[in-house]
């Protein structure tokens, strides 16, 4: 590159030129370049980075030991402000973090505004602090028993004596001449001392087991917390060139795009870590590239372009594919339009290299993919109107070609829809099938996909059927390994052939008599 020869850039924008010219109404002899002014460009330009730190706070359980542990939250706080505020002030944290950036592809270079992790530099704090539900005790007073340790004896509810197990607290049992004698077990006065407090009423706390304090919820019984934070710290670039007496556009350039051409070495940069006056950290670049400025001569008509770098990028043209295209344009919207005799016209037109490659995107994909697309082949020299008119007009027209064949489609799918229904109803097709699943319910979805069957069908029929005028316009478009992606129907034509066969049903299915569905007396 350190020989480059400027002279260079008008035969490499010639070259790129000619080639999206080619097949769009231009000859080579007709696209010439002339005055062309060429000039190497020294300039100077930096990024600066600055830091953005970001703390995120955390509480666990217990006492842990998660990073540096200290004593409290001031001196955590104390300790996450000096990060901030020395790590650039360290040499060997400067070095890592721009060394970082300058061992990117684009070594950092025109990276504005950009947010970079460094993971490096982040760190973590914490420090222990007392449960202040339970002050540090790891446990509280027990809720069920109050600290009184006991509870009611939940046999006897606190009133010490149960009914009589053995004579149902009746006193009295039958004795052996079919008498009644006094029970034995209670002496006839029909309660007992209650067996499980022994009377008192009362029995252990069966929260606490008696102890009176239960575990500390709030700290699960740790006593205390581990307050944790962590600082997370992302470097921010800030890019400018420094001014300089060059054009504008050459500054707006490198500001915009000078990322992919510092990557794909359009522009020469060296770039070294610097301080700032203020102290702050830099990485500067000494930027050098080969800039033309010229006239092209395209069917006659001379317009100003220019050139950027060692591959020739060129950075200014006007729109030429619009000036070259524009009655074949015209034409192609007279077609979305009218679509009078459009087959054959349609068939000329995709022969110009920018309407092909435009249609043949708009049959394998989704307008705004498409539009992408085709902006991808033809990243200069076409307007932004261009290619949106282009591809919307690409679909319309499209759709009026094949719009015959698609309705014979539906129209022949629909005969079929009939044909079966007829089948379906009245030569005994339901009926059988209502005896086999026996269920009047169930019945509901076979007719429901009987419904769905027959608009499938039909737009199964349309799509195929309109595949044969898009071959006789486009087959020289399309390559074999198109073909199977290509769309041919429209969703309209979908929704059309499923209403057209659920009102097909729903007709045949009220005059269906005794074999009418169950579920019509709904409606
Ligand atoms: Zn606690
Ligand atoms: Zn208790
Ligand atoms: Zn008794
Ligand atoms: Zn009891």
């Amino acid at each position: 590159m350190e020989n480059f020869d400027p002279k260079e850039l008008p035969k490499r924008a010639l070259k790129q030129i000619r080639s999206l010219c080619r097949g769009n109404g231009a000859q080579n002899d007709a696209i010439q370049i002339k005055n062309s002014k060429e000039k190497m460009i020294s300039c100077q330009a930096m990024t600066t980075i600055t830091l953005e730190p970001d703390i995120k706070n955390e509480q666990k359980k217990g006492r842990h030991q998660v990073g540096q542990v200290l004593e409290n939250i001031d001196q955590v706080q104390k300790a996450t402000q000096e990060i901030v505020k020395n790590t650039l002030n360290n040499p060997e944290t400067r070095k890592t973090i721009s060394n970082d950036l300058m061992q990117r592809n684009d070594q950092g270079f025109a990276s504005h505004g950009e947010l970079i992790g460094a993971d490096q530099l982040n760190q973590s704090f914490s420090y222990h602090a007392a449960c202040q539900n339970c002050q540090g005790q790891g446990s509280a007073t027990c809720q069920t028993c109050q600290g009184q340790r006991q509870e009611r004896c939940n046999k006897c509810h606190g009133v010490s004596m149960i009914s009589c197990p053995q004579c149902q607290g009746r006193g009295t049992t039958l004795g052996p001449n079919n008498q009644q004698v006094n029970c034995n077990r209670c002496g006839g006065r029909q309660q007992i001392g209650c067996i499980l407090c022994q009377r008192t009423g009362r029995v252990a706390c069966r929260n606490c087991r008696g102890s009176g304090a239960s575990k500390c919820g709030s700290c699960n019984g740790t006593a205390f917390f581990t307050h944790i934070t962590h600082l997370i710290i992302k470097i921010k670039t800030l890019f400018e060139v420094v001014r300089n007496e060059h054009p504008p556009i050459i500054t707006s350039t490198l500001e915009q795009k000078g990322a992919k051409l510092a990557a794909r070495k359009h522009i020469k940069i060296r770039a070294s870590q610097i301080k700032k006056d203020d102290g702050g950290l830099a990485i500067q670049y000494n930027v050098k590239f080969p800039y033309s400025v010229m006239d092209i001569d395209i069917n006659g008509q001379t317009s100003k372009i220019k050139v950027l770098g060692y591959k020739g990028k060129i950075i200014k043209t006007p729109d030429f594919l619009d000036h070259l295209l524009g009655t074949k344009t015209y034409s192609l919207s007279e077609i979305a339009q009218n679509g009078a005799s459009a087959d054959s016209s349609l068939q000329k037109l995709s022969r110009t290299r920018f309407i092909g490659e435009a249609l043949l995107l708009t049959l394998l994909h989704k307008r705004k993919k498409a539009m992408i697309e085709l902006k991808r082949k033809f990243p200069i020299g076409a307007s932004k109107n261009l290619i949106q008119n282009t591809i919307l007009d690409s679909k319309k027209a499209i759709a009026k070609i094949t719009q015959k064949s698609r309705l014979l489609g539906i129209g022949i799918g629909i005969i079929i829809t009939l044909i079966m229904d007829i089948i379906y109803f009245f030569l005994d097709m339901r009926p059988s099938l209502l005896s086999i699943v026996g269920n009047p319910q169930m019945m509901l979805l076979i007719d429901l996909s009987f419904i769905i069957l027959g608009g499938f069908i039909a737009a199964k029929i349309s799509s195929y059927m309109a595949k044969r005028p898009l071959r006789q316009a486009l087959g020289h478009l399309i390559t074999n390994s198109a073909e199977k992606k290509i769309k041919a129907g429209s969703s309209s034509d979908q929704w059309i052939s499923y209403i057209a066969s659920a009102l097909i049903f729903l007709i045949l299915a009220f005059i269906a008599g005794e074999n009418s569905p169950h579920w019509l007396t709904f409606f």
